[in-house]
């Protein structure tokens, strides 16, 4: 008879907390129930895989800078325009990482773009996948420090490590030719490599303004649009709904 400590030994050493935590009850029940060894065994895999699917979506969710709040649970599906309702639970799958399309939502303030965005994205880490936050105008700051000091190739292979990005408010603030620049290497070098949710309220035809020529702001459109999934929020805003709604109510 191996003894319990013995077991403990080999699975802290090959590392299997998930086993080593269940594996005294499982065995107890296998007695019990006279369950067959390969059903045993599979069971004891099956518990180590989930807990190291939950760590990772926990370690996840902390790189992915995602706002906290704007999830799925949060969000009321309803003020959707039915198109989007209808592919939203499609989309929280996250087939569409696998063929590297793109989200692009668009709206007026308030719609909510952001909030959408990011409950897909916290959908997208339950089910393993990498997704990493941030705003256009933070993302543009981040890609030009990392050019000034000769790291912009370093930083877009680290962002190409999540298979999803989110570009949040992208033509929000006025930016500058050589900010609009580094913004523009990052989504020529995702093209048909990693995904892009990108956010914005200005339509496709004022990204003139926002990439200060026609011609960067052809090339932008033509790879974000190759391969993507277009979402229209064409709803009033929400803060001001609610707004007044209170006033309603008072
Ligand atoms: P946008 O990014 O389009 O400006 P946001 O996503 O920031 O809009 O939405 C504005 C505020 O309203 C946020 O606090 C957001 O959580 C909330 N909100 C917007 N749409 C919804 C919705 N359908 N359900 C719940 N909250 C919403
Ligand atoms: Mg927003």
């Amino acid at each position: 008879m191996v003894s319990r400590k013995e077991i403990d030994v080999k699975l802290k050493k090959l590392r299997l907390p998930g086993i080593r935590k269940h594996y005294r009850f499982l065995s107890e029940r296998a007695e019990k129930e006279s369950m067959p060894y390969q059903k045993y065994l599979y069971e004891l895999l099956a518990i180590e895989e989930d807990l190291r699917e939950q760590n990772k979506a926990v370690r996840n969710l902390k790189k992915s800078k995602l706002p906290a709040g704007k999830t799925l649970a949060t969000f009321d599906t309803k003020r959707m325009p039915a198109v989007i309702r209808r592919q939203l639970t499609t989309l929280c799958e996250g087939d569409f990482l696998t063929r590297t399309e793109n989200i692009l939502a668009f709206g007026r303030p308030g719609s909510g773009k952001t909030h959408l965005l990011c409950a897909i994205a916290h959908e997208l880490i339950k089910r393993g996948y990498a997704a990493y936050y941030s705003t256009a105008a933070i993302l543009v700051q981040i890609l030009l420090r990392a050019k000034q000091s000769f790291r912009l190739k370093q930083e877009i292979d680290k962002l190409n490590r999540f298979d999803a990005i989110i570009i949040d408010d992208i033509g929000y603030v006025e930016q500058t030719r050589e900010e609009m620049e580094v913004l523009f290497t990052l989504i020529a070098e995702r093209y048909e490599r990693k995904s892009i949710l990108l956010s914005s309220n200005l339509p496709f035809s004022k990204w003139d303004k926002i990439f200060k020529d026609s011609l960067t702001a052809t090339a932008v459109i033509d790879r974000l649009i190759h391969h993507s999934v277009i979402l229209e929020l064409n709803v009033p805003s929400y803060r001001t709904e609610m707004k007044k709604e209170k006033k309603g109510e008072a």
